[in-house]
């Protein structure tokens, strides 16, 4: 048993990404010190505060965590869940850190949570606590548009982070930044087009590069493309619907979806958008007319398919079911779904897995986004969008004289249309996914790297360790 193993043989969430980072250490020579700083969680706060829900006083649990200060501001999400620890946030703040570094967006990691279960919760008191939560960090300097930054994540989206914008912004008022101290907001109060969906389009976009390596995909047997893959997702929430969606367009085909009440099983494939609604309307997407329930939700992890994406919790596949995983791929939309014991056993097997740290950067990548628009006060494509059309149409003018030829008008129109926010946003989250992807392929390659995740680990840290050396240690 290692150290970091508890008594019965498994590790704790933070000492999991320590793991993972002693093994991407081995191929980094650097001063061990430095190596030690970039482990560290930097700042935890733990706080506990009093809410009045109905005639009661709750004492609510809360955290935020700062894992690394070699960027400004630091970046993460909030999320809301009866699991939230002290453990599992300085984790998660971990992880930012790192893939920050990977999508070469400029923050720290940093990550927040709020034990309460959201569900059971009613909307008013949901709010009363979020504001309480933001005025806590307030006052202890954990929230700021340079200081740290929040976003969603498990249990939270648009409606929280507009609640900590608007309490940010009377504790603050004439701060005429405030919009940048929180991202994912409504776009109607500062946030940007494409930023609910980021996360989950980002996983669509680094699977589909992996599905065009010709070496990995037969490496697994797979043919080389996305369309016709069968895919199963756990989760059906903001990341995993809408990675479930880009998947679906595409034509990949979606077997298994699978939630808390259980999961649904379609051989020939599932309307994404139907079982949506069915889950809308029902409450559960057990039941949905053209699927077979599955009851033990856990066991649709264990299906056959080519490619497994994880959207939910972490630890979902451990050493008791690596075993009886089939997927070829896994795609780690979630935050950590999979154990070292897990990923050991599954690289054993041969199963490409691409990592949490690289592949769900989306969303931060979206978030770095929103943070520059809120910064200069202006929408994308505002300056510029017209200005491209006018260009554009003297182009096609010249062009139609030149070849004395008439542009049809169903090509005109596509060719003379300027850049919208959503085109140069989601061009910019392409553009990072596909960088990144190739920037860890490279470095698995040039230093014969085991697999997809070390060689992640390895990127991100050699970037941290350049920003410290450039920065030099404060004496
Ligand atoms: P969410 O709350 O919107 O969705 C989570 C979904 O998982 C819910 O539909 C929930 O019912 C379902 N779920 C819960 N327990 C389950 C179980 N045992 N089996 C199957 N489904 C279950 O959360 P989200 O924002 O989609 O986040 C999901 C994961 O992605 C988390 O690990 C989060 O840290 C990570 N992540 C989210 C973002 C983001 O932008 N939201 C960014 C990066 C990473």
């Amino acid at each position: 048993m290692s150290k970091n193993q508890n008594k019965t043989g498994s590790y704790s969430f933070f000492n999991c990404i320590e793991k993972n980072f002693d093994k991407a250490a081995r191929f980094i020579s650097i001063e061990k010190g430095l190596l030690e700083q970039i482990k560290a969680c930097n700042s935890v706060y733990r706080m506990h505060f009093p809410v009045k829900i109905g005639k009661e006083i709750k004492v609510i649990e809360a955290y935020r965590v700062q894992h690394s200060h070699h960027k400004l501001p630091c970046k993460g999400g909030i999320r809301y869940s009866m699991k939230v620890n002290q453990d599992e946030i300085m984790t998660l703040a971990a992880l930012m850190t790192y893939k920050c570094a990977i999508v070469d967006v400029p923050f720290g990691g940093a990550k927040g949570g709020i034990k309460i279960d959201p569900q059971t919760i009613s909307s008013e008191n949901i709010e009363k606590i979020t504001r309480r939560y933001t005025s806590e960090l307030i006052k202890k300097n954990f929230i700021g548009p340079g200081i740290d930054v929040p976003a969603p994540d498990y249990g939270t989206g648009e409606r929280e982070m507009s609640w900590i914008f608007d309490t940010f912004l009377s504790l603050r008022s004439g701060d005429v930044d405030a919009l940048a101290c929180v991202t994912g907001k409504p776009v109607s109060q500062g946030g940007v087009r494409g930023r609910k969906e980021a996360t989950g389009l980002g996983v669509f976009y680094g699977i589909r590069e992996l599905c065009h390596v010709k070496e990995d995909m037969y490496s697994v047997g797979l043919d080389v493309g996305l369309v016709g893959k069968k895919i199963i997702i756990q989760g059906l929430g903001n990341v995993g619907y809408h990675a479930a969606s880009f998947f679906h367009e595409s034509g990949a085909i979606i077997i298994a979806l699978a939630e808390r009440e259980g999961a649904i099983y379609n051989e020939k494939g599932l309307n994404v958008s139907k079982v949506f609604l069915h889950l809308k309307n029902n409450g559960s997407i057990l039941n949905f007319p053209e699927a077979k329930n599955i009851e033990n939700t856990e066991k649709a992890l264990e299906l056959e398919c080519d490619i497994l994406i994880p959207a939910a919790l972490e630890n979902v596949i451990h050493k008791n079911n690596a075993n009886r995983i089939k997927a070829k791929i896994i795609g780690e939309a979630a935050n950590g779904p999979i154990t070292p014991e897990a990923d050991e056993i599954l690289d054993k097997k041969g199963v490409i897995i691409v990592p949490d740290i690289y592949l769900n950067a989306g969303g931060v990548t979206v978030s770095y986004f929103e943070w520059l628009k809120n910064l200069s006060h202006v929408r994308y494509g505002r300056m510029e969008k017209k200005f491209r059309e006018n260009v554009n149409a003297e182009f096609l003018k010249v062009i139609e004289t030149v070849c004395k030829k008439t542009i049809s008008i169903k090509e005109k129109k596509m060719i003379l249309r300027g850049p919208r926010e959503i085109d140069l946003v989601r061009s910019g989250l392409e553009d990072t996914m596909i960088n990144g992807f190739h920037k860890i392929c490279d470095l698995k390659k040039s230093l014969k790297i085991e697999n997809m995740r070390t060689a992640a680990f390895v990127l991100s840290i050699n970037k941290i360790i350049d920003s410290y050396e450039k920065l030099g240690i404060f004496p």
